[in-house]
């Protein structure tokens, strides 16, 4: 089986969270990745995350939700990935401040 390992260069651990935030573009919704991460560099995939999400300026008819954290299972898809609300709160400053 295909292993996805963690973001950070040099790290190679296999990942168990991934960063991403929902898209749509109004007909189709999926998770868009900004990484995955090994439980040790869930901080450094979301501030580069978040570094993207801001930057991003969706096209009309586009919406990008709040970039969340799942933890990451192979073998299941992004509909079965839980959140993890606890790291979250610790790791995600998102909704910015305006
Ligand atoms: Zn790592």
């Amino acid at each position: 089986m295909h292993i996805v390992t963690c973001d950070v260069p040099g790290c190679g651990e296999p990942a168990t969270h991934k960063v991403a935030s929902r898209w749509t573009d109004g007909r189709f919704t999926e998770l868009k990745t900004y990484g995955f991460a090994c439980t040790n560099h869930v901080g450094d995939i979301c501030s580069e995350a978040e570094i993207r999400w801001l930057d991003y300026e969706p096209v009309p008819g586009e919406s990008v939700g709040a970039i969340g954290i799942y933890h990451y299972q192979p073998g299941k898809t992004d509909r079965q990935f839980h959140r993890d609300y606890e790291l979250e709160e610790t790791y995600l400053a998102c909704p910015p401040p305006v």
